[in-house]
């Protein structure tokens, strides 16, 4: 399997630090808010990825951070308290709530939970010593209460995100204490005496600055070389650059083999942002289109590709689940008469093959997506005026499901047909023996004007919600 590495720019052949063992870590959210939908397209393509893993036969051990504890954002903002102050809420009952709602936003959209979810406000003591190993090792040193990471003394920063020190150094704003360069970053922030999230420390009271936060935890409940890192694009620099800095400079081992970034979601072409008061919540759009279509529309394309989210693209997500929901529902109730068909048989080795070769291929998800809809078109064409065995459509069956665990759309609960509705149906076959056609046609208009369509086959006539 290949895994497209930002580290080195290149697709790489995925070889984990023990084989058939995987240790993964994904930045999670920082708790202040409900999930949109571009926070949702990052750890939906991390599902993906965490699934896959597992669907290969890896044991995969996936960490993925709980940020709540206030931090100030590149951009100067603590968003935490904002959000706490807004609801009037004390901080750390802010964050408890906030943590609930983040794992209720995951169920809604078929994400998988992470094996292990660490809270930052849980693992200070950890943080804690990593700074003090960090300064032990003469990469950190104190000013003002706060304490700084001094990028001077590591000959690679810049590796991850490949931008010149120069560039580095322009673009920090973290100015309040007395840092050596300007590209030096905190670790360790002292508190105001108002300020409600706040720890008891060797460099004073205060509360850790967030890279150090992903260091720490993903060191210890993965070990070192990680295999996998991943998160948003938008987190390369300098949130993955620091992550590397400080954990190659306290534990003095390579930090990660493989980074992963994920692109970003627009909305009808712009980018999802505050100031232009376009954010669509995660909770918003699956109550909208569904959680299945809101799925397919994240996880579809491939994750190094933007996705546009627009009315017309739900909409065109929305169809493909229902057709591929309704293929399953068809051959589900089918009553296998005919022979083994080995055309078909064949048809369903090859998709498993395709499925896995493009998913093998640094995930390339509209090439096993491709395989799918091939498979269901081929199944549709042999079925047509042929019987099917029931092994057959066993197999058809079978193969979706198991793909189904990567892909987490197609398991549903069949809905029940309506007993108006199949009063109908059976009012129309009683005129059809009649021969009265025009009693016939005008049920079933009737059926459709009830959002019902009625197809006859020579099973008998099937009906589907429009
Ligand atoms: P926010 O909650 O807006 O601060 O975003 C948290 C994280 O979600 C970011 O660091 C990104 O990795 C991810 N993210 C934010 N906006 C988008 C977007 N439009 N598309 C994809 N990921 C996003
Ligand atoms: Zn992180």
């Amino acid at each position: 399997m290949k895994l497209f590495n930002t580290l080195t720019r290149k697709k790489e052949e995925f070889k984990p630090r023990e084989p058939g063992h995987v240790y993964m870590y994904v930045c999670g959210p920082t708790v202040y808010g409900p999930m949109h939908i571009g926070n949702a397209r990052t750890f939906t393509a991390f599902d993906i990825l965490y699934r896959f893993l597992k669907w290969k036969g890896f044991q995969v051990k996936y960490v993925q951070n709980l940020t709540d504890v206030g931090h100030l954002t590149d951009a100067g903002e603590d968003k935490i308290m904002k959000g706490a102050h807004q609801r009037n809420m004390d901080a750390f009952a802010f964050v408890e709530l906030m943590i609930e709602e983040y794992f209720k936003d995951l169920k809604l959209l078929g994400i998988e939970k992470p094996d292990i979810s660490p809270r930052a406000s849980e693992h200070i003591d950890d943080i804690i010593k990593t700074i003090q190993k960090l300064i032990e090792n003469g990469y950190a040193y104190e000013s003002n209460g706060f304490v700084y990471y001094d990028i001077s003394k590591i000959k690679d920063y810049g590796k991850l995100s490949k931008q010149n020190t120069e560039f580095l150094e322009k673009q920090r704003n973290e100015t309040n204490g007395e840092k050596k360069h300007e590209g030096d970053f905190v670790l360790w922030f002292p508190a105001h005496k108002d300020y409600p999230m706040k720890w008891d420390s060797p460099f004073g009271v205060g509360f850790p600055g967030w890279h150090i936060e992903c260091s720490t935890m993903s060191s210890k409940y993965l070990g070192l070389p990680i295999d996998i890192h991943g998160g948003g694009k938008d987190l390369m620099f300098p949130h993955h650059e620091d992550e590397i800095a400080q954990a190659e400079g306290a534990h003095k081992s390579k930090f990660c083999n493989y980074w992963i970034h994920s692109e970003f979601i627009l909305i009808n072409n712009e980018k999802m942002a505050k100031s232009i008061g376009n954010i669509i919540t995660a909770r918003d759009a699956v109550n909208k289109y569904g959680d299945k279509a809101v799925r397919y529309l994240l996880m579809s394309p491939h994750y190094r590709t933007e996705i546009n989210f627009t009315e017309e693209s739900m909409k065109s997500a929305q169809n493909t689940v229902r057709k591929l929901i309704d293929f399953i529902d068809k051959i589900q109730e089918m009553k296998p008469k005919g022979e083994f068909n080995k055309e078909l048989n064949k048809k369903v080795i090859e998709t498993k093959n395709k499925f896995e070769k493009g998913l093998d291929d640094d995930l390339n998800m509209p090439i096993a997506l491709a395989a799918i809809f091939e498979l269901v078109n081929d199944t549709n064409r042999i079925m047509d005026g042929n019987k099917l065995s029931e092994k057959n459509l066993k197999d058809v069956y079978d193969l979706l499901m198991d793909f189904d665990k990567i892909l987490g759309i197609l398991e549903h609960e069949k809905e029940e047909t309506p007993k108006e509705i199949i009063n109908l149906i059976k009012a129309r076959e009683n005129a059809r023996k009649k021969k009265d056609f025009k009693e016939s046609d005008r049920i079933r208009d009737e059926i459709k004007d009830l959002g019902y369509i009625l197809e006859d086959s020579p099973d008998g006539p099937n009906v589907k919600k429009i």
